[in-house]
């Protein structure tokens, strides 16, 4: 049984305990030879000088404010817990859409119909019930590449391909083209750019970052706060057409060990300050107006808790006047809070508090209330996060500029139009990077009959990627990208445009006669945590690199002469196809448009280039399938690499092809250590919960629970008692807040999960067994046929083998609760001695599928 836990249910879980996700065992917070040098960062001043009249303004409305309408405004929820009418009750700062969040759940949603949202939240916010001070709410979105929400809008190349393009000019008027759509649906905040300088090519957001270089981020990054808000000191800044720009996440989020996702950043702090800090000031100094914290850890602090970057640097050394919001229930990673109780985040310098769901934002709010009551929160916090949020408002104009309905900057016509998608082809044309280019199979002249071969050839999302009409950008069939152009279509229409033709084919087995195949291959889409290599994987590509070598290699033994094209969030390890292609190009994520890739590959009748390449590798190319971590190892390309048309050829050297499978993945390589059995009720620090169905936690009191059983006390033995009492599904966890590579080698061969139980009350609903990774994933089996035959009141040994957890082998190094027992209904049931054995264990076999 496969339970993927939405991400949002999981960090409610996490927080509805008190619990941190996976506070990584680091060392304390700035101690000894940690001491803070301030030095390190740059000492800027904001950009925008202090307006006199503004701040007074400012002052103004903070006096006639209530602490709760104070508090109001630095919370912010998402369009599907807070209703217009409950805006108008309680008028809260801000809210936002998350991906794939659309008005009234409906994907199709018009520009019109976002507008209208709008308009509604605005109009309530300016006309508060209860005496509350009206002040326009502000909406944040996340058009990261496009306002990619929004059904038919314009999608441009990720930030990993606009990084390959180098082109800061470009960047910038995408930044405004994306201003333009946002803006015209009502929206005035986007959540973006990210200015992660990713490090490891197996973080999931590694294609948000637009490369490994410091200096080509903070350019890119600084062109791209110039393009959505406007220029600074020019009238179009904030203008009516433009957005707020967050600069995220804040700060270390591309530099986490292993590329984990919200993992732990590396490094001390001349290297963040150095890495990862560059992008912020060049972002800072033309006027970034919000900064987005981020859910990594630093020197064993969360970021969202670390007060000394937020606002002793951010703030203070850096000069930033504007508001820094927290990400995504980021609040709940912190040890000390919930999500609906962060006093420390505030303290840290948190202004705005991304609380998406209900009733946590309620209940956030009267809890802040009553900290700042309490005196945990002084006043002076407060005033100044609220003093922030609406500085920035007001320089936005959002008063002036009316409801989202009577702007002019509201003009349907603007999203998906013909301009920014002309934007973004060439976009597409500039992220190119022509890896290899033998025989010159490139370019193909415009008479010639090609194949296109490869499922990802014809499908958008493929293209798309993450962060695409839904969160993941997966299972979107192309007919929810209106006015989107595939790279087969791209590449039919260049040829039949100069007399030629193109056709699909799945494989290598077609008939007809053709000069040249292109053969496309990708990744499949993912964001944020589900794009994360895993320890038991390599950065090779897998079955999708085996089959598109099977047609490579079938395609050439016919004598056509073949063109790969990658299309994928990070450079993969894909030797054996660029040995065998005769061209090769790494297309990234291009969005949209995919005609920009057949206006580079397909030349004009007589084989003259219509435009060259111009995109230089943004990131290291790995030579061998673990060469993940940047500056770690010797590139097959290094970044800046890049071939073109006009530049000499370069001969090809073949690339190292690995005959080894690297099975367990690059942490373990080749060999597995040598796998020892883990008696798990011996470890230290494990902790027991029974979870309710509403993922609220209740700790099972360690004196009740952790009973020494005589009989086995030599083993350091405990015993859970265990009572369901007919809630739905609740669920026992035994959990230790760290993750357990100790597990590895059993998991990857063979191995048992074996424990003793007495059932005291036979179960009269389904009992699951199974085990939970830190992020995502969790892997039940029904263990019900097994427990309902065996006599009350005895021990019983039983033993799961670890194979039947398949669907958790992915995420094997963030196991961190290595059982989990799930009851639908009531049951009573004594366990003990848990644990993970060598083999199939010493008890009774559990099947897999019963
Ligand atoms: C992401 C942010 C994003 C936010 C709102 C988070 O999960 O980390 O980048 O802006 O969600 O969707
Ligand atoms: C994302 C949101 C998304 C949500 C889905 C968050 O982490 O940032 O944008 O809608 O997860 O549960």
């Amino acid at each position: 049984m496969k339970r993927f836990l939405s991400i949002g249910s999981f960090l409610l879980a996490l927080a509805g305990c008190g619990q941190t996700p996976e506070k990584p065992s680091m060392p304390e917070t700035l101690g000894e030879g940690n001491k803070p040098q301030q030095a390190l960062w740059p000492a800027l001043q904001s950009p925008i000088q202090k307006d006199a009249a503004l701040e007074k303004e400012i002052a103004s409305l903070l006096q006639q404010m209530s602490l709760e309408q104070k508090v109001a405004q630095m919370i912010q929820a998402n369009i599907v817990s807070i209703t217009p009418e409950e805006m108008a009750e309680l008028p809260i700062g801000s809210v936002l859409n998350g991906g794939g969040q659309t008005p009234g759940n409906n994907p199709n949603a018009t520009a019109r119909d976002w507008a209208q949202l709008a308009d509604e939240y605005y109009r309530a916010s300016m006309n508060p019930r209860g005496g509350f001070v009206p002040i326009p709410v502000m909406w944040g979105t996340d058009a990261v590449h496009g306002h990619g929400n929004v059904i038919g809008a314009t999608l441009f190349p990720h930030n990993i391909g606009l990084g390959a393009s180098g082109n800061a000019a470009l960047v910038k008027a995408i930044g405004s083209a994306t201003a333009r759509e946002v803006a015209a649906t009502g929206i005035d905040w986007n959540f973006a750019p990210t200015v992660a300088v990713a490090r490891d090519l197996r973080w999931g957001r590694t294609y948000e970052s637009f490369g490994q270089d410091p200096a080509l981020v903070a350019k890119l990054g600084a062109a791209a706060v110039e393009g959505l808000q406007g220029e600074l000191g020019s009238d179009k800044f904030l203008g009516p057409r433009r957005l707020a720009a967050t600069a995220k996440h804040f700060i270390g989020d591309g530099g986490t060990a292993l590329g984990d996702d919200q993992g732990v950043t590396q490094g001390d702090e001349q290297i963040l300050a150095a890495i990862h800090g560059t992008p912020y000031a060049a972002a800072l100094e033309k006027g970034a107006q919000t900064v987005m914290a981020s859910y990594s850890w630093w020197q064993g602090v969360h970021s969202h808790a670390n007060s000394y970057l937020l606002t002793d640097i951010l703030k203070e050394r850096m000069g930033f006047d504007g508001f820094v919001v927290s990400d995504w229930q980021g609040v709940g990673h912190i040890e000390s809070c919930s999500l609906d109780s962060c006093a420390e985040a505030i303290n840290a310098g948190i202004d705005m508090i991304m609380v998406p769901n209900s009733p946590d934002w309620r209940q956030l709010l009267a809890n802040t209330v009553a900290q700042v009551q309490a005196g945990e929160i002084p006043l002076t916090r407060i005033n100044d996060a609220v003093t922030r949020i609406l500085r920035v408002k007001k320089r936005m104009g959002l008063w002036q500029k009316s409801a989202p309905l009577v702007r002019p900057a509201v003009i349907e016509q603007w999203v998906g139009n013909y301009q920014h998608r002309a934007i973004a082809q060439q976009a597409v044309r500039e992220s190119l990077v022509l890896l290899k280019n033998n025989n010159t199979a490139l370019p193909i002249a415009g008479n010639k009959t090609v194949a296109v071969i490869g499922e990802a050839a014809t499908q958008i999302a493929a293209q798309a990627g993450g962060w695409s009409v839904t969160w993941l950008g997966r299972d979107n069939p192309n007919d929810k990208y209106p006015g989107a152009t595939s790279l087969f279509e791209g590449f039919r229409a260049a040829l039949e445009s100069q007399g030629g033709e193109a056709f699909y084919a799945a494989n290598a087995e077609f008939k007809r006669p053709v000069d040249a195949a292109i053969v496309v291959i990708a990744e499949e889409p993912y964001a944020e945590m589900y794009g994360d290599i895993q320890n038991m994987d390599t950065l090779a590509l897998g079955p999708a690199q085996t089959k598109a070598l099977e047609t490579v290699s079938a395609l050439k033994a016919r004598g056509i002469p073949v063109t790969v094209v990658y299309l994928g969030g990070r450079p993969r390890w894909l030797n054996p196809l660029l040995n065998t292609a005769d061209a090769f190009v790494a297309a990234w994520l291009p969005g949209s448009e995919g005609q920009g890739v057949a206006d580079v590959l397909i030349a004009d009748s007589e084989g003259k280039p219509r435009y060259d390449f111009k995109g230089r590798l943004p990131f290291d190319w790995p030579k061998n399938p673990c060469d993940a971590e940047i500056g770690k190892f010797e590139p097959a390309f290094a970044a800046g690499f890049g071939l073109s048309y006009s530049a000499a050829t370069v001969s090809w050297q073949a690339l190292p092809e690995y005959t080894r499978t690297w099975q367990y993945g690059c942490l373990l390589g080749e060999h597995l250590p040598e796998a020892k059995p883990v008696v798990l009720n011996q470890m230290s620090g494990w902790q027991a919960y029974i979870e309710l169905e509403t993922l609220e936690r209740q700790p099972i009191t360690p004196k009740a629970a952790f009973e020494a059983v005589s009989a086995k006390a030599q083993l350091g033995g405990r015993q859970f008692d265990l009572t369901f009492n007919g809630l739905q599904q609740p669920r026992f966890i035994l959990r230790n807040g760290q993750t357990h590579n100790e597990f590895l080698p059993q998991l990857a061969r063979e191995g048992a999960l074996s424990f003793d139980i007495q059932l005291l009350k036979r179960p009269d609903g389904k009992v699951n067994l199974g085990m939970l990774s830190g992020h995502l994933a969790s892997s039940y089996v029904d263990i019900t046929p097994t427990l309902i035959q065996l006599p009350v009141a005895q021990w019983f040994r039983l033993s799961l083998p670890l194979k039947c957890l398949a669907d958790i082998r992915a995420d094997m190094n963030k196991i961190d609760a290595p059982m989990a027992i799930e009851v639908d209904g009531s049951a009573r049931f004594i366990i003990r001695d848990m644990e993970i054995e060598l083999g199939g264990g010493n008890g009774k076999q559990l099947d897999c599928k019963p």
